[in-house]
């Protein structure tokens, strides 16, 4: 092993003893717990993640737990985290484990790669962190940190290859745990997206990037990808009984949001107002005529590539009071229920939705 990388290898691993953050899923090191954070972290902030894992262990401590768990109640509790099919394969994957693997997370990446959910990142994570075995990691903090250290000359999108190459040829043998974590940290706090703290940064010796005055141009930047709005309408339906009571329905397990709750609506079509919108997928996927009672609000929210702008309407069923309240005939969804604004604490929404009954439940809404 060469001098050079001995240093590097020193270097980093002392910073990240003494500046690494103090994280729930530090502290012991479990496997389980190990594997739940680094799914919440993608996509995710650090801070949000922190309390969503912390609400998650109350509910779910162990896999056997989890495994017994419902995918409603799984659901419930990965609300506001979004990207759903985690949470399912989550739940998936603790099942798994429980009949095939003694409840017992495998430490080598080949036999965690088979499990759902988990791709390259969270085997070497897990695999490396959880179990300190000598395997490399790359994610997007440690992609910008090789981009400018390395001084890659090339988009992060085509240089996975020689990123994960890197990464295994620095990972010291024993030292993965802090030696990974290290290299991620330094690129969250350090060696960050805009301005980074070169003078803190215990690799500058060794940052090419910084030596030839490129920084500002490494990582290559990507060719942004354009934003796609989304329009669409929803119907919060009273029940025709006045009891305060609002209709719902569990979206197809297969589908967008798969299993999650919503009130019934859709994209709108080519030069349909929203009102229509409603009044349409409304006969669409319950078989009930509704009237529009009055506009709630409109709320917005962006996930991936996508701005989805959402109109809410409290709708009314357009029945006569001598005719029968009729049963819906659900074509979009496994199940319905009528719940009091209390219950909807009980199940999963999608984002916009959750803002929608957020809206309603303020003293204004
Ligand atoms: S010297 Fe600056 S650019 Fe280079 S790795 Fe450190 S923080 Fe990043």
């Amino acid at each position: 092993m060469s001098i050079l990388l001995t240093l590097f290898q020193q270097a980093l691993l002392s910073w990240f003893q003494a500046e690494q953050r103090d994280l729930p899923w530090r502290r012991a090191y479990i496997p389980y717990q190990i594997w739940i954070s680094e799914i919440m972290l993608q996509q995710t902030q650090m801070e949000r993640a922190t309390l969503f894992f912390e609400r998650w262990l109350q509910e779910f401590p162990d896999i056997d737990s989890l495994a017994l768990a419902s995918e409603d109640k799984v659901l419930k509790c990965w609300e506001g985290l979004g990207y759903y099919s985690r949470a399912r394969n989550i739940l998936q994957c603790a099942r798994i484990l429980v009949r095939d693997h003694d409840g017992i997370i495998p430490s080598d990446p080949k036999s965690l790669l088979a499990l759902p959910g988990i791709g390259p990142y969270t085997a070497g994570a897990i695999a490396s962190i959880a179990y300190n075995r000598t395997v490399p990691l790359v994610d997007a903090n440690i992609s910008r940190l090789f981009a400018r250290l390395f001084d890659i000359d090339i988009p992060l999108a085509r240089a996975g290859k020689l990123l994960w190459q890197k990464a295994e040829e620095l990972v010291p043998e024993g030292r993965a745990r802090s030696f990974n974590q290290g290299l991620m940290e330094l690129g969250a706090l350090i060696c960050t997206p805009k301005n980074p703290a070169c003078r803190q940064c215990p690799l500058q010796p060794f940052c090419i990037a910084c030596k030839e005055g490129r920084i500002a141009e490494r990582p290559i930047p990507q060719q942004g990808k354009a934003i796609i709005t989304i329009e669409m309408a929803t119907g919060v339906l009273a029940h025709p009984h006045g009891n305060g009571q609002f209709f719902i329905q569990q979206r197809l397990a297969d589908d967008v949001w798969g299993s999650l709750w919503e009130f019934p609506g859709g994209r709108l079509k080519a030069e349909e107002a929203p009102e229509q919108a409603v009044i349409r997928e409304f006969l669409e996927e319950t078989g009930f005529t509704v009237r529009i009672d009055r506009k709630i609000t409109t709320t917005t929210h962006h996930y991936s590539r996508y701005k989805v702008i959402l109109h809410c309407f409290h709708c009314l069923l357009d029945t006569r009071e001598s005719e029968e309240f009729p049963d819906p005939i659900l074509s979009a969804a496994q199940e319905y229920h009528w719940v009091s604004f209390a219950e909807l604490a009980d199940f999963a929404f999608p984002a916009g939705h959750r803002k929608l009954i957020d809206f309603m439940t303020q003293p204004s809404g």
